[in-house]
């Protein structure tokens, strides 16, 4: 199954939902069991709520884009945000590191536990990108390890 979807929404947190919503539609057009849908929709929503939280510090007003393909691996989602940036990537991918006292630190660890790639980009300034894969099971084995 091959597929691929563009969306572009405001950072406000009800498109959390409204993203979730869209990659567990997309994904249940791959062979996902529902228990994998539901890691990937945590997955997106760690991403989309970061971008809001964080890249947009809460403003309602900045874009975010999530481009998600499926091909015969599997499903790969870009989550993209045009904000502030993160000055250090190793840091902020830390598990418990959290610019925010209040928060715990473990979207990138739930991102990193619940998907096989997790890649990160930024820029101070001009925003972040973060790119996932999760591969499919083809009869029980995962789509990488099957030739
Ligand atoms: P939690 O996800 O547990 O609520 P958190 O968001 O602080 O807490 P992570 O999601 O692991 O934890 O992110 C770690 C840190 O990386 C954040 O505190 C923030 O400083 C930085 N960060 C993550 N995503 C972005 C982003 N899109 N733009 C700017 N900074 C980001
Ligand atoms: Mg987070």
């Amino acid at each position: 199954m091959n597929n691929k979807v563009k969306m572009q929404f405001l950072s406000i947190p009800e498109n959390v939902g409204l993203a979730r919503v869209a990659i567990a539609a997309l994904a249940g057009q791959a062979p996902f069991s529902l228990s994998e849908i539901d890691e990937i929709k945590v997955a997106v929503s760690e991403a989309v709520s970061n971008a809001i939280i964080h890249g947009y510090q809460a403003r309602s007003d900045g874009w975010i884009e999530m481009t998600a393909t499926l091909d015969g691996q599997g499903l790969s989602v870009v989550i993209e945000d045009f904000g502030v940036g993160i000055a250090d990537i190793e840091q902020a991918r830390q598990p418990s590191f959290s610019s925010d006292p209040e928060r715990m630190g473990l979207g990138f660890v739930f991102m990193e536990s619940f998907m096989h790639g997790l890649r990160v980009e930024s820029t101070v300034g001009k925003g972040t990108r973060i790119e996932m894969q999760r591969f499919a099971r083809i009869q029980g084995a995962l789509s990488r390890d099957v030739q």
